[in-house]
């Protein structure tokens, strides 16, 4: 899709709003399969919390991915788009047994992450299939938000911890079924995952039960014009290589399983938002534009670089701006960045806005959130409107003390 097609649609729907284009969505499924072409047997379960709307999940499913979900809810929104359970792993941290048991009951396969739920579970329900979630202590990255394989990580057991998995196991007769790690959302470095994989086959020959070892994700996608990449390709020879002779060695075809959340969505995704001031202080040009982190926190949260272009001026002289929200905080997407000139009232796309956006917004400042587009073999589909007032008084209700009851707006 082009600048003059996202032009198009937001004059449709209106901003603030995103728009996700399928063919991207495909070409990176195709790509990240096609690098694990050796492998027999490989399973691609899309992260759900990246984002979740039903009819991505729909079109991924259609492409043969399976599901990843961290919650019961985002297991019934699988269900609601037609996954069967079978194909959803249910990867939750700290919650309770009981969600735990409900998802089990479903035909999920669960993915256990502590020794105290591994050991209830297991004594209630030693004839369920279970997949165990390793902690090999790899840092991925630097970022300590997104690490979470390193030692102080609230995720996965510990590998210094498998004897007492073992007893677990051994006491309660339970089923392993999988072995799963996920170290965290930054992998630059092939040879890291790479080494952190040998933990996993290490970890894996103490069960004898095994369908499938889990890779986690880890992917990384660019984000700006010369950004490293995971190296895919690369990484799907060598890993598949080692894996096949892991299965010989074992002696059983097991599955290969990811869980990309990120690498399938991310670069599919575009905000768009319209300048409602452009304000010049002393210092600074400021574009202020009809949104804020409460639609697009990831700025804000991670410090994260979103490339922005404005596609009312694509081919206009670029200026510097700082790009704000109208949320009463701070709420800066960009600092000093070059952009074609803006005029008010113009559309700003915001790139790699699929993952991790949406799903991550909020009514703060009592704002709707944005509707959604999927953009899908030249047309655009409605898969979110936009909230309305109601949305954000539906659940409320007026403290009965109170003498004059509110007249509905
Ligand atoms: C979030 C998450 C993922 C997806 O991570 P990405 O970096 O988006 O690919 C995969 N697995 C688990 C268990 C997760 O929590």
């Amino acid at each position: 899709m082009n600048y003059k097609d996202l032009l198009d649609i937001t004059k449709k729907h209106g901003s603030p709003l995103y728009v996700y284009d399928s063919e991207k969505i495909r070409s990176q499924y195709d790509r990240l399969t096609a690098a694990f072409s050796n492998v027999k047997n490989v399973k691609i379960n899309y992260a759900v919390k990246a984002l979740s709307n039903i009819s991505i999940l729909k079109l991924v499913n259609s492409f043969g991915a399976g599901l990843d979900t961290v919650s019961i809810q985002e297991v019934k929104l699988g269900l609601l788009a037609g996954v069967h359970p079978s194909d959803i792993i249910f990867t939750p941290n700290g919650v309770s047994l009981d969600e735990i048991e409900e998802v089990s009951a479903m035909g999920v396969q669960i993915n256990i992450d502590n020794l105290s739920i591994l050991e209830q579970f297991g004594a209630k329900h030693p004839e369920v299939p279970v997949c165990i979630r390793i902690n090999p202590h790899v840092m991925a990255g630097g970022n300590t938000n997104i690490s979470v394989g390193h030692i102080d990580s609230k995720f996965g057991i510990s590998i210094h911890q498998i004897p007492h998995i073992l007893r677990i196991v051994e006491n309660t007769n339970m089923n392993i079924n999988g072995i799963h790690m996920h170290t965290g959302s930054d992998i630059l470095d092939v040879e890291v995952f790479l080494y952190a994989s040998e933990i996993l086959f290490d970890t894996a020959k103490h069960f004898n039960n095994l369908d499938f070892i889990d890779f986690g994700s880890g992917f990384k996608v660019p984000y700006k014009e010369g950004d490293i990449e995971t190296n895919i390709e690369e990484f799907g020879e060598k890993l598949s290589k080692r894996f096949n002779s892991f299965c010989k060695e074992y002696g059983k075809e097991l599955t290969l399983g990811f869980e990309p959340g990120k690498f399938l969505v991310s670069e599919a995704g575009y905000f768009l938002a319209r300048v409602n001031v452009v304000k010049q202080t002393t210092s600074t040009v400021f574009a202020g534009i009809d949104s804020g982190f409460n639609h697009l926190i990831r700025p804000m949260l991670y410090n994260s670089y979103h490339d922005i272009i404005n596609i009312s001026n694509p081919e206009g002289r670029e200026r510097f701006y700082s790009v704000v929200g109208y949320i009463c905080e701070t709420d800066t997407f960009a600092t000093n960045r070059r952009i074609n000139e803006i005029t008010e009232g113009d559309i700003l796309a915001f790139k790699n806005a699929g993952a991790y956006c949406f799903s991550m917004a909020s009514n703060y400042n009592s704002r709707y959130r944005p509707a959604e587009v999927l953009w899908h073999e030249g047309n655009d589909y409605l898969i979110r409107k936009r909230e309305t007032f109601d949305d954000l008084v539906k659940n409320q209700i007026e403290a009965t003390f109170f003498k004059k009851q509110l007249v509905p707006a």
